[in-house]
């Protein structure tokens, strides 16, 4: 059991990610306090039904008193919440938040904040296609990276106490710079998302495949792509429209081998597709070697029933 590290935190958004943190924080013991604020009745209501945390009204009820405030609420409702929960802040108190880009958060939540409050942008690198209070559990964080970004005029401590919390919620973690951030996340979380979402729409216009068919034979690899692509919409048109520039890089990258992977199929160039393939597959293997997936066949899921 961990160390007290808080004494009062407040959720500033109730979803999977906010409700995950409360699991682990409790299970860790490592605040004294957690409080909550969502937009919605039904949400605040479904907080409390479940006794996720002492679930308050308004957002300056929840953070009235918080040593450290945590924004979990989607990238473009970051700086709103912001503005509303700021005259309420402790002196001397930390912000942070979750969000899944960095730029966009730094520049919508610092001109809001008050003299002799901190801010540390975090983001954990774990997530599943479910969203709302419900579908966080404690186990989300353990053995991920949570991406922890100071920003330029960081308190270094302040900084080693939020680090030390995700670590205490069971992550590992690592400091960035807040571009690189936004870049690395464009190539593993953010170009492949808006990849699924294409491969999905694809198979949904298709007349010539019903879809039965896609449905029952989609353990063949498209059911990975529906999972990603089953992900919260606000939350991933937020993400694209802030990570914007990193994330038509990669494409634009991506564009270009697949144009390259295309003329080798129509040219008959195995050659190029089994190397490029032989590639690919080392890269899975060194997730695998790294912990962040199991290497048990379909992904450790049951034999799929069709
Ligand atoms: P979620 O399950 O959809 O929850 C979002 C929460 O934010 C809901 O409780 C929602 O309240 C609340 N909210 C939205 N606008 C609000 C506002 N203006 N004022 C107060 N509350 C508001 O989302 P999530 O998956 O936890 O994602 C939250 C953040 O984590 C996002 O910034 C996302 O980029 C980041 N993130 C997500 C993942 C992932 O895989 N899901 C992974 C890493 C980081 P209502 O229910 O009342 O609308």
């Amino acid at each position: 059991m961990s160390d007290q590290m808080y004494k009062k935190v407040a959720l500033i958004g109730l979803g999977l990610i906010a409700s995950s943190i409360c699991h682990a924080a409790k299970r860790g013991g490592l605040v004294g306090e957690i409080t909550g604020y969502a937009r919605s009745q039904e949400t605040r209501d479904i907080g409390r039904e479940i006794g996720l945390c002492t679930v308050c009204d308004t957002g300056a009820e929840a953070v009235a008193d918080a040593d450290l405030v945590i924004l979990c609420v989607p990238i473009g409702a970051m700086g709103p919440v912001m503005a509303e929960i700021a005259p309420h802040l402790k002196a001397g108190s930390t912000v942070t938040d979750v969000g899944s880009v960095k730029r966009a958060v730094f520049d919508a939540v610092l001109p809001h904040l008050p003299t002799g409050v901190h801010f540390v942008g975090c983001h954990p690198m774990a997530g599943t296609e479910h969203s709302g209070p419900r579908s966080g559990f404690a186990e989300l964080f353990d053995s991920r990276w949570t991406l922890v970004v100071p920003g330029a005029d960081a308190d270094a401590q302040t900084v080693a106490q939020v680090e030390a919390f995700w670590q205490g919620l069971g992550a590992m973690t690592t400091q960035m710079d807040i571009d690189h951030h936004d870049l690395i996340c464009a190539v593993v979380s953010h170009a492949p998302h808006l990849i699924a979402y294409t491969m999905v729409g694809v198979a949904d216009d298709l007349g010539r495949v019903t879809d039965t068919e896609v449905v029952n034979y989609s353990a063949a690899g498209f059911r990975d792509f529906t999972r990603i692509a089953a992900s919260d919409p606000t939350m991933w048109r937020d993400v694209f429209l802030t990570n914007k520039d990193a994330t038509l890089e990669i494409l634009g990258r991506f564009t270009e081998e697949l144009f390259a992977l295309q003329r080798a199929i129509r040219t008959g160039d195995g050659d190029h597709l089994h190397d490029y393939f032989t590639r690919t597959r080392a890269i899975r293997r060194g997730i695998i070697e790294a912990g962040q997936d199991t290497a048990a066949p379909n992904f450790g899921r049951g034999p799929s029933k069709s």
